[in-house]
């Protein structure tokens, strides 16, 4: 099935308004698996409207309208789409009762205006609208199918999830299993990672194979439509085989599974501590951790040691190590990492320090990062980045490759 979004409403041409409605019904119909080809916007205009219908009639099965479907003179959605369609506009009990109810709620006086909102296409599945007035439609013909949803996000999206989207699932009617997958990669960039599987995603088309790159992670995401669940695990579960053939070492997790939450897995199932001393970072790494539930068993605590004084006086750091080689070096990490772990008596101790920008720092060009990590009693070790963002994905980078370099 073929999809066509048609977002209508003046706003949206003047940029005062995103389409985030487009976007969101876009998210729900892949989930369905329903291919969107195209978004349409168009204002508060019928004839322009009429234009928009006619062309995604021609390259869509799905048309699904949003926005315009309030009591005001601008709101012209489903009146325009009546006409078109040679229906009339009939008033729906059902939804005339939830108005009413919707008016009692909100103690409020129903007027005569109001009442015009009870009006639906004829022969149209009236779609409830729970958190206002205005009810969506769906009207299926030979051709095509057409669902008409309000613009407010907080009408349209439940409308869309409690009531749209059963309906469209039923009329798929072919019981189509969608099953995917996604892979996490981090330490790969996403070009390197597109040119490893450069044939996979063109060739593949079930599953495909889609990368998204975010935050400085890269994911890939698999999706298998078949007509059985183990079928679809089947399929995912080869491709995905030869996916961690090529790239396995850069895979820390899948689905859900985050940077943070996969450390907080393997402290747990170690039974390990962890504290921080943040330079840098200035407790994000710490509070990167704390976002996970339960995460108070394995993380005691840490420092923010932002200044050399404090990296001495209060953290302990020996002050010869910095006059040698400096706040921002291999040295001072490993320091830093062994009086935290020391100080907080936990099995793990991270130093996070670095240069986050925009200027130099002590010799260092902007984006040099030293993460030094001390385990037990072994000797410290370190990792240096030279990272290339604004100051605050400089921050954000020197976090997760410290959660990156903790898993591996
Ligand atoms: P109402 O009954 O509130 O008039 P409506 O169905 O007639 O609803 P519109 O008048 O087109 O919808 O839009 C109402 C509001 O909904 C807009 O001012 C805007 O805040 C929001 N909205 C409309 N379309 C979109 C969209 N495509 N994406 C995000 N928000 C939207
Ligand atoms: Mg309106």
């Amino acid at each position: 099935m073929k999809a066509e979004i048609i977002a209508v409403g003046s706003e949206l041409l003047l940029g005062q308004i995103s389409n985030t409605n487009a976007r969101f019904i876009s998210s729900q119909l892949a989930e369905l698996g329903i291919d969107v080809y195209y978004q349409t916007v168009v204002g508060d205009n019928a004839n322009r409207l009429v234009d928009s219908i006619k062309i995604a009639e021609d390259r869509a099965d799905l048309i699904i309208f949003t926005g315009g479907l309030g009591p005001t003179k601008d709101d012209l959605t489903k009146e325009t789409i009546a006409r078109h369609l040679g229906e009339k506009l009939v008033m729906d009990a059902h939804a005339l009762n939830y108005i009413e109810k919707f008016f009692k709620r909100m103690n409020r006086v129903m007027t005569e205006n109001n009442k015009k909102q009870a009006f639906v296409i004829e022969g149209c599945t009236v779609l409830e609208n729970k958190q206002g007035m205005a009810p969506g439609m769906l009207l299926t013909n030979e051709k095509h199918s057409y669902i008409l949803l309000p613009g407010p996000p907080k009408e349209m999206e439940p409308m869309f999830q409690l009531e749209a989207k059963p309906l469209l699932a039923k009329l798929l009617h072919k019981e189509t299993v969608i099953i995917s997958q996604v892979i996490r990669f981090y330490g790969i960039g996403e070009a390197e990672l597109e040119t490893k599987v450069q044939d996979l995603l063109e060739n593949q088309t079930n599953p495909t194979l889609a990368p998204l790159a975010a935050d400085g992670e890269v994911t890939l995401r698999l999706t298998a439509k078949t007509e059985s669940e183990t079928e679809a695990w089947i399929k995912i579960d080869e491709l995905q085989t030869e996916i961690l053939n090529r790239v396995g070492k850069f895979v820390y997790g899948f689905n859900n599974d985050s940077l943070a939450s996969k450390l907080h897995e393997i402290l747990i199932d170690n039974n390990l501590t962890i504290s921080a001393a943040e330079s840098m970072t200035a407790g994000l790494f710490q509070s990167e951790l704390a976002a996970i539930p339960g995460m108070s068993e394995a993380l005691v605590g840490g420092m923010i040691t932002y200044t050399e004084d404090i990296k001495v006086q209060q953290l302990g750091v020996r002050q010869e190590v910095i006059s040698e080689f400096g706040v921002v070096s291999k040295e001072c990490a490993e320091e830093m990492a062994f009086r935290i772990k020391e100080k907080f008596g936990t099995n793990i101790g991270v130093g996070i320090t670095g240069v986050a920008g925009p200027d130099q720092h002590g010799g260092q060009p902007t984006g040099t990062v030293w993460i030094g990590i001390a385990f037990g009693q072994l000797a410290p070790i370190s990792y240096k980045l030279s990272l290339s963002g604004m100051r605050n994905t400089n921050r954000l980078r020197a976090v997760k490759f410290t959660i990156h370099y903790l898993i591996r």
